[in-house]
């Protein structure tokens, strides 16, 4: 079977790693057929805009997409293309698993652990007011709380039970399918009683439904202490956004980096396979950036499919480049040492495949 997927380089190292990634998935053996299309800076030089229709057109007809970071343009009218992405097509899972491979320069040599972050709402939805605009907002407010100050800017943070139902229950599903063993859910809700309240509500309600898999929750900022810590005892976290946004960078500091940190944006009709980095400028067209957060991207990709041999067989070939340590990008390397190229960890990768 030959699978048709979106592929989008992206911008900055995007190109680079999108490359790397798509060689090592092509010597799996699994066919693909690449429907290659440009967002981000460069669509908007060649399309004026940096999200495309025919992007959300092939991703619906695919269902599937391998995407590169994208850099977001500043002063045009889409807030991030990654926001609409997810917006639009109501990707409302994003997953990122991070996870220690031996050789790996860090203190952490046990971490395992998967964050489910909700993608949808939270102070991501977009719900803004400046400062001295609607003022009939700051009259409301002002009614009801003698605090609120007329020259403070506004971000809603929506939180609802529908969107927690439905992250929370991903996140227990999750973990059933993948033999995953706990669920701690993450919030504030001591302080945000009437948002982060209905995460932590829901969470309770919801893991009573499994009782197969264990179930606690931490606030956030216990939480960032605690996988500073011994972040061994987690399993799954399940976040509302802005929460798991800030824990998957922390997560990735933990396992070596954002080099290392894969991620997947989930939802009912589609899923988008992206590393959790940014297009680092600074080092485009130099060969030079760590292609396994795309590679580990593309092998989630792979168990989206259902082609979980060639899924387990690609992060095998992954580790066993780690463990080698000889051809490793400069991230991975003490400072001073001779790094390899992105392209030569695609071609080590590739040995161990083939
Ligand atoms: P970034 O992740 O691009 O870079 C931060 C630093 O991390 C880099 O300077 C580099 O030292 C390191 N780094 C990142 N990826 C690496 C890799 N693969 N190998 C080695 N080192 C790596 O974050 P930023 O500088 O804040 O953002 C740059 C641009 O990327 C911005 O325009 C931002 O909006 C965009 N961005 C896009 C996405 C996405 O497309 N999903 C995600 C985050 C940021």
């Amino acid at each position: 079977m030959t699978h048709q997927i979106t592929l989008i380089p992206g911008d900055g190292i995007g190109p680079e790693v999108v490359e790397a990634a798509r060689r090592v998935l092509e010597a799996t053996g699994v066919k693909f057929k690449w429907d290659i299309l440009q967002a981000g800076a460069k669509a908007i030089e060649t399309q004026g805009t940096p999200l495309p229709p025919n992007i959300l057109e092939s991703i619906r007809k695919n269902h599937v997409a391998l995407k590169g970071p994208v850099t977001t343009p500043v002063g045009t009218g889409f807030r991030s293309v990654n926001v609409a992405l997810r917006q639009q097509l109501e990707l409302y899972a994003c997953l990122r698993p991070c996870k220690t491979y031996p050789g790996v320069p860090t203190p952490y040599q046990k971490v395992d652990i998967v964050i489910v972050r909700e993608n949808t709402e939270d102070l991501y939805a977009g719900i803004e007011f400046e400062r001295h605009q609607n003022t009939e907002l700051v009259k409301l407010l002002r009614k009801n709380n003698e605090k609120v100050r007329d020259d403070a800017g506004y971000s809603i943070k929506m939180i609802s039970e529908t969107a927690s139902r439905r992250i929370i229950k991903f996140a227990f599903q999750y973990a059933r399918a993948n033999g995953r063993k706990k669920v701690t859910a993450v919030h504030k809700a001591n302080i945000m009683k009437f948002s982060d309240g209905i995460f932590l509500e829901i969470a309770r309600d919801i893991a009573s439904h499994f009782s197969d898999i264990e179930f606690d929750d931490r606030i956030v900022d216990n939480l960032s202490m605690q996988l500073v810590r011994r972040p061994d005892q987690f399993d799954i976290l399940v976040a509302p956004n802005l929460y798991g946004d800030i824990i998957s960078d922390l997560c990735a500091g933990l396992i070596g980096g954002l080099g290392l940190a894969p991620g997947a944006n989930i939802g009912e009709g589609a899923a988008i396979f992206e590393p959790s980095h940014g297009s680092a400028p600074k080092y485009t067209g130099q060969n030079k950036a760590n292609p396994m957060a795309e590679m580990l991207s593309g092998m989630l990709m792979l168990r989206h499919l259902g082609e979980l041999q060639a899924a387990e067989r690609l992060e095998k070939a992954i580790a066993a480049v780690i463990a080698d340590g000889k051809d490793l990008t400069y991230d991975l390397k003490p400072a001073g040492a001779t790094a390899a190229s992105t392209s030569r960890v695609a071609d080590a990768v590739i040995e161990r495949l083939v």
